[in-house]
Protein backbone atom coordinates (compact mmCIF):
# COMPACT_ATOMS: atom_id res chain seq x y z
CA UNK A 1 0.00 0.00 0.00
CA UNK A 2 1.02 3.57 -0.99
CA UNK A 3 1.46 5.65 2.40
CA UNK A 4 -0.72 8.70 2.94
CA UNK A 5 0.51 12.60 3.43
CA UNK A 6 -0.24 13.83 6.38
CA UNK A 7 -0.13 17.83 7.12
CA UNK A 8 0.88 19.23 10.50
CA UNK A 9 0.37 22.81 11.60
CA UNK A 10 0.72 24.79 14.70
CA UNK A 11 1.39 28.11 16.57
CA UNK A 12 5.24 28.52 17.01
CA UNK A 13 6.04 27.71 20.37
CA UNK A 14 3.70 24.94 20.79
CA UNK A 15 5.84 21.82 20.46
CA UNK A 16 5.18 20.77 17.20
CA UNK A 17 8.57 19.43 15.97
CA UNK A 18 9.80 17.65 19.32
CA UNK A 19 6.57 15.62 18.57
CA UNK A 20 6.95 15.35 14.70
CA UNK A 21 10.47 14.18 15.64
CA UNK A 22 9.37 11.69 18.70
CA UNK A 23 6.18 10.53 16.31
CA UNK A 24 9.24 9.70 13.64
CA UNK A 25 11.86 8.23 15.94
CA UNK A 26 9.23 5.52 17.07
CA UNK A 27 7.75 4.84 14.42
CA UNK A 28 10.18 3.67 11.22
CA UNK A 29 7.26 3.62 8.87
CA UNK A 30 6.58 7.79 9.32
CA UNK A 31 8.81 9.93 7.35
CA UNK A 32 9.42 13.92 7.81
CA UNK A 33 9.34 15.98 4.21
CA UNK A 34 12.49 17.73 4.78
CA UNK A 35 11.39 21.17 3.16
CA UNK A 36 12.87 24.00 0.75
CA UNK A 37 13.53 27.56 2.58
CA UNK A 38 15.31 30.66 1.71
CA UNK A 39 16.08 31.35 6.03
CA UNK A 40 19.59 30.83 7.03
CA UNK A 41 20.11 27.99 9.07
CA UNK A 42 20.18 28.42 12.80
CA UNK A 43 22.93 26.91 15.20
CA UNK A 44 22.98 22.51 14.71
CA UNK A 45 21.13 22.99 11.77
CA UNK A 46 22.74 20.77 9.11
CA UNK A 47 21.67 21.35 5.07
CA UNK A 48 19.22 18.34 3.85
CA UNK A 49 18.66 17.35 7.26
CA UNK A 50 16.88 19.77 8.79
CA UNK A 51 16.12 22.01 5.59
CA UNK A 52 17.60 22.49 2.00
CA UNK A 53 18.75 25.52 2.54
CA UNK A 54 18.90 27.68 -0.78
CA UNK A 55 18.98 31.48 -2.21
CA UNK A 56 16.15 33.54 -3.16
CA UNK A 57 16.79 32.72 -6.82
CA UNK A 58 17.13 28.95 -6.50
CA UNK A 59 13.58 28.75 -4.77
CA UNK A 60 11.99 31.19 -7.70
CA UNK A 61 13.61 29.23 -10.25
CA UNK A 62 11.84 26.15 -8.69
CA UNK A 63 8.50 27.52 -8.17
CA UNK A 64 9.03 28.18 -11.84
CA UNK A 65 9.81 24.55 -12.50
CA UNK A 66 6.62 23.78 -10.59
CA UNK A 67 9.31 21.76 -7.99
CA UNK A 68 6.88 22.58 -4.88
CA UNK A 69 3.36 20.81 -3.81
CA UNK A 70 3.22 23.94 -1.52
CA UNK A 71 4.74 27.37 -1.04
CA UNK A 72 4.35 29.95 1.08
CA UNK A 73 6.30 32.92 2.87
CA UNK A 74 6.49 32.78 6.73
CA UNK A 75 8.23 35.34 9.00
CA UNK A 76 9.51 36.69 5.85
CA UNK A 77 11.03 33.85 4.51
CA UNK A 78 10.32 31.40 1.63
CA UNK A 79 9.42 27.56 2.53
CA UNK A 80 8.40 24.78 0.16
CA UNK A 81 7.32 21.40 -0.24
CA UNK A 82 9.01 19.67 -3.18
CA UNK A 83 6.65 17.30 -4.79
CA UNK A 84 9.19 14.74 -5.93
CA UNK A 85 10.03 13.89 -2.75
CA UNK A 86 6.77 13.64 -1.30
CA UNK A 87 5.99 10.97 -3.62
CA UNK A 88 8.80 9.23 -4.25
CA UNK A 89 8.13 8.45 -0.12
CA UNK A 90 4.68 8.02 -0.32
CA UNK A 91 5.54 5.38 -3.19
CA UNK A 92 7.83 3.90 -1.10
CA UNK A 93 5.07 2.72 1.08
CA UNK A 94 5.90 5.66 4.29
CA UNK A 95 3.67 7.95 5.34
CA UNK A 96 4.83 11.63 4.78
CA UNK A 97 4.76 14.36 7.25
CA UNK A 98 4.26 17.82 6.00
CA UNK A 99 5.35 20.00 8.69
CA UNK A 100 3.81 23.20 7.14
CA UNK A 101 2.51 26.46 8.22
CA UNK A 102 -1.22 27.04 7.62
CA UNK A 103 -0.92 28.78 4.01
CA UNK A 104 0.78 25.96 3.13
CA UNK A 105 -1.85 23.59 4.81
CA UNK A 106 -4.52 25.03 2.78
CA UNK A 107 -2.92 24.39 -0.41
CA UNK A 108 -2.11 20.59 0.53
CA UNK A 109 -5.67 20.62 0.80
CA UNK A 110 -7.09 21.66 -2.13
CA UNK A 111 -4.51 19.81 -4.10
CA UNK A 112 -4.22 16.48 -2.17
CA UNK A 113 -7.77 15.99 -1.07
CA UNK A 114 -7.05 12.39 0.33
CA UNK A 115 -4.38 14.36 2.87
CA UNK A 116 -5.09 14.23 6.36
CA UNK A 117 -4.51 17.55 8.30
CA UNK A 118 -4.03 17.94 12.15
CA UNK A 119 -3.92 20.96 13.71
CA UNK A 120 -1.21 20.90 17.34
CA UNK A 121 -3.09 23.40 19.88
CA UNK A 122 -1.28 24.81 22.74
CA UNK A 123 -3.21 23.82 26.43
CA UNK A 124 -3.94 27.97 26.76
CA UNK A 125 -2.53 30.62 24.95
CA UNK A 126 -0.94 32.34 28.41
CA UNK A 127 0.79 28.39 28.44
CA UNK A 128 1.91 28.99 24.40
CA UNK A 129 3.19 32.74 26.41
CA UNK A 130 4.87 30.62 28.82
CA UNK A 131 6.47 28.67 26.90
CA UNK A 132 7.74 31.36 24.09
CA UNK A 133 9.16 33.38 27.66
CA UNK A 134 11.38 30.22 28.89
CA UNK A 135 12.91 30.01 25.18
CA UNK A 136 14.77 33.10 26.12
CA UNK A 137 15.23 33.50 22.28
CA UNK A 138 12.58 36.38 21.48
CA UNK A 139 12.65 39.97 23.16
CA UNK A 140 9.27 41.22 24.90
CA UNK A 141 8.22 42.59 21.32
CA UNK A 142 9.30 39.73 19.33
CA UNK A 143 7.32 37.29 21.61
CA UNK A 144 3.75 40.01 21.61
CA UNK A 145 4.10 39.51 17.57
CA UNK A 146 4.59 35.69 17.74
CA UNK A 147 1.47 35.95 20.24
CA UNK A 148 -0.40 37.66 17.70
CA UNK A 149 0.55 35.43 14.67
CA UNK A 150 -0.63 32.90 16.78
CA UNK A 151 -3.96 34.24 17.54
CA UNK A 152 -4.36 34.15 13.70
CA UNK A 153 -3.07 30.67 13.08
CA UNK A 154 -5.13 28.96 15.71
CA UNK A 155 -8.15 30.72 14.43
CA UNK A 156 -8.05 28.42 11.32
CA UNK A 157 -7.59 25.02 13.27
CA UNK A 158 -11.11 24.70 12.45
CA UNK A 159 -10.11 24.09 8.90
CA UNK A 160 -8.13 21.15 9.93
CA UNK A 161 -9.24 17.67 10.59
CA UNK A 162 -8.35 17.00 13.67
CA UNK A 163 -7.20 19.16 16.45
CA UNK A 164 -4.63 17.66 18.70
CA UNK A 165 -3.62 19.73 22.63
CA UNK A 166 -0.37 19.42 23.56
CA UNK A 167 -1.11 19.39 27.28
CA UNK A 168 1.32 16.49 27.82
CA UNK A 169 3.93 15.18 25.06
CA UNK A 170 3.12 11.44 26.30
CA UNK A 171 -0.39 11.92 25.56
CA UNK A 172 -0.30 14.17 22.42
CA UNK A 173 2.31 11.62 20.58
CA UNK A 174 -0.18 9.06 21.22
CA UNK A 175 -3.08 11.19 19.94
CA UNK A 176 -1.23 11.38 16.64
CA UNK A 177 -0.24 7.96 16.49
CA UNK A 178 -3.46 6.93 16.64
CA UNK A 179 -4.77 9.43 14.16
CA UNK A 180 -1.82 7.37 11.50
CA UNK A 181 -3.67 4.10 12.83
CA UNK A 182 -7.21 4.73 11.81
CA UNK A 183 -5.93 6.29 8.97
CA UNK A 184 -4.29 2.96 7.72
CA UNK A 185 -7.32 1.08 8.96
CA UNK A 186 -9.27 2.84 6.52
CA UNK A 187 -11.56 1.02 4.15
CA UNK A 188 -10.97 3.40 1.14
CA UNK A 189 -7.00 2.79 1.69
CA UNK A 190 -7.87 -1.10 2.52
CA UNK A 191 -9.29 -1.87 -0.64
CA UNK A 192 -6.51 -4.08 -1.93
CA UNK A 193 -6.37 -5.97 1.00
CA UNK A 194 -10.32 -6.34 1.43
CA UNK A 195 -9.67 -7.60 -2.21
CA UNK A 196 -7.24 -10.00 -1.73
CA UNK A 197 -9.54 -11.33 0.97
CA UNK A 198 -12.68 -11.79 -0.94
CA UNK A 199 -10.76 -13.39 -3.82
CA UNK A 200 -9.66 -16.19 -1.02
CA UNK A 201 -13.71 -16.38 0.13
P1 LIG B 1 11.11 27.63 11.15
O1 LIG B 1 11.81 28.58 10.27
O2 LIG B 1 10.96 28.13 12.55
O3 LIG B 1 11.71 26.25 11.09
O4 LIG B 1 9.63 27.48 10.58
C1 LIG B 1 8.77 28.59 10.52
C2 LIG B 1 7.40 28.15 10.03
O5 LIG B 1 7.48 27.71 8.67
C3 LIG B 1 6.81 26.97 10.83
O6 LIG B 1 5.43 27.23 11.05
C4 LIG B 1 6.96 25.81 9.88
O7 LIG B 1 5.98 24.81 10.07
C5 LIG B 1 6.77 26.50 8.54
N1 LIG B 1 7.32 25.70 7.43
C6 LIG B 1 8.41 24.91 7.42
N2 LIG B 1 8.57 24.32 6.23
C7 LIG B 1 7.52 24.73 5.46
C8 LIG B 1 7.12 24.45 4.11
O8 LIG B 1 7.72 23.71 3.36
N3 LIG B 1 6.00 25.09 3.68
C9 LIG B 1 5.27 25.94 4.47
N4 LIG B 1 4.18 26.48 3.94
N5 LIG B 1 5.62 26.22 5.73
C10 LIG B 1 6.73 25.63 6.22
Amino acid sequence: MTGNVFIISAASGTGKTTLVSRLVQHHSDIRVSISHTTRQPRVGEVNGKHYHFVNQETFVRLVGEGAFLEHAQVFGNYYGTSIQAVRDMCAQGFDVILEIDVQGAAQVRQSLPESVSIFILPPTLDELEQRLRERQTDSDDVIQIRLNEARQEIEQAYLFDYVVINQDLNAAEADLWHIFKANRLNQNRQKTNIEKVLQNL
